[in-house]
């Protein structure tokens, strides 16, 4: 049975709250009375495109959305939109310069990269503006190298758009700052492991997406957040003779747009999901509050790793970059990641393993985590480490 005190970090897909498990598996099996569920009902009727407006007013009055901004959803995944990004940005820097543009990456952990490298294996002439593998000293993305030691950017008329990921996942680093771009050029992030747990000023970007897998519902969809002139773009003929690739329909953001995020079949039982969430966080003080508490969780965590005796855990980022929703290191010596996991495990807390690429632990600190189950691994962390 599922308590209200499930003490689990997994990275993704990750814990929701427990409310809102419990209300969608209600509503799985009888919607509103209708005598369907919600997995059941046509996407096109009424319940349905009412679950997808307010999950958009939602996530609207949660992030400020201002109405220069779209908010619309698409099956995808957070993968899907490395793809996507480049075919909608392109389209919609040939419509503003009238050729195709170049893209500038971030590269900061294991999502910028696959991002990066498939804008360029679908033709995009991609500038790595700064590769933190590359300019760490351990040859691992432990930091968030210094703006100032970055190599140059596009310009308005040459670059589409520059690209980041706000916290990459696997890697466990954040970005504390919103990168500056040259004016003109459109910025793009990937907030899938921290939309939602903290405020951010929409007006700076081109374009926000998240898979919602981690913090806000279950994996089947991403949320994109658009700035609405980006959404202008040429003709299909314009664009092929520009040798821009036309973005496969279902990715084509003015249509998923003109269709209110209906052209295609939506899974709407996990848009409500989303819609629960969001509309418990609204309930809960809005992201100011969530904000207080993801980086009070996260603090403490750190000062709990920070004050073990050396010798005993590998912090593997850098202070500055840290994650506040994955935190990332390595026990000392041989076995003892086993011993920490299985006792852990004993105690009831789980989903603790470093991703299968990196290994180590991992925490994953996102919104549904409980202060209760912080605390009950932080008297963990000094246990073992005493
Ligand atoms: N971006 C980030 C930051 C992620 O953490 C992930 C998945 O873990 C992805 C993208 C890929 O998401 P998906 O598995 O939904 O394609």
């Amino acid at each position: 049975v599922r308590t209200a005190t499930t003490h689990y970090f997994g990275a993704g897909p990750a814990l929701l709250p427990t409310e809102v498990i419990k209300k969608a598996a209600e509503d799985l099996v009888e919607y509103q009375g209708c005598g369907l569920g919600l997995g059941e009902i046509s996407h096109r009727s009424a319940p349905a495109v009412a679950v997808v407006n307010t999950t958009k007013s939602n996530i609207k009055q949660l992030l400020h959305v201002p109405d220069t901004h779209e908010i619309f959803f698409l099956q995808s995944g957070g993968t899907g939109e490395f793809s996507a990004v480049v075919y909608n940005l392109l389209a919609s820097f040939a419509k503003k310069a009238g050729k195709k543009g170049k893209a500038d990456y971030l590269v900061t952990g294991t999502w910028s990269q696959k991002a990066a490298e498939e804008a360029k294996r679908l033709g995009v002439d991609v500038n790595i503006v700064v590769n933190g593998k590359k300019a760490s000293a351990n040859g691992k993305y432990d930091f968030i190298p210094e703006p100032e030691t970055w190599g140059p950017f596009g310009t308005a008329d040459d670059t589409a758009y520059v690209y980041y990921c706000d916290n990459e996942t696997v890697n466990g680093v954040e970005f504390s700052y919103v990168p500056i771009v040259p004016e003109g050029v459109e910025l793009v992030a990937d907030m899938s492991s921290n939309i939602l747990s903290r405020e951010v000023d929409v007006s700076k970007f081109g374009l926000i997406f998240a898979g919602v897998q981690k913090n806000i519902g279950i994996a089947g969809v991403a949320v994109v957040i658009i700035k609405k002139s980006l959404l202008d773009k040429p003709t299909d003929e314009e664009l092929t003779a520009l040798k821009i690739p036309l973005a496969p329909i279902v990715f084509d953001f003015p249509t998923v747009v003109k269709n209110n995020s209906l052209y295609n079949t939506l899974p709407i039982f996990n848009l409500h999901v989303v819609s629960l969430t969001t509309e418990l966080l609204l309930k809960n003080g809005g992201l100011k509050a969530q904000e207080l508490i993801s980086n009070r969780k996260a603090e403490k965590l750190y000062a709990a790793l920070d004050a073990a005796p050396s010798g005993v855990f590998n912090l593997l980022v850098e202070k500055k970059s840290r994650s506040r929703m994955n935190i990332v290191f390595t026990i000392i010596g041989e076995g003892k990641e086993q011993v920490f996991l299985n006792d852990a495990k004993a105690k009831g807390m789980t989903g603790l393993s470093g991703h299968r690429s990196v290994g180590g632990i991992r925490i994953s600190n996102y919104n549904a985590v409980s202060e209760e189950s912080v605390d009950l691994l932080i008297d963990w962390i000094k246990k073992f480490s005493s």
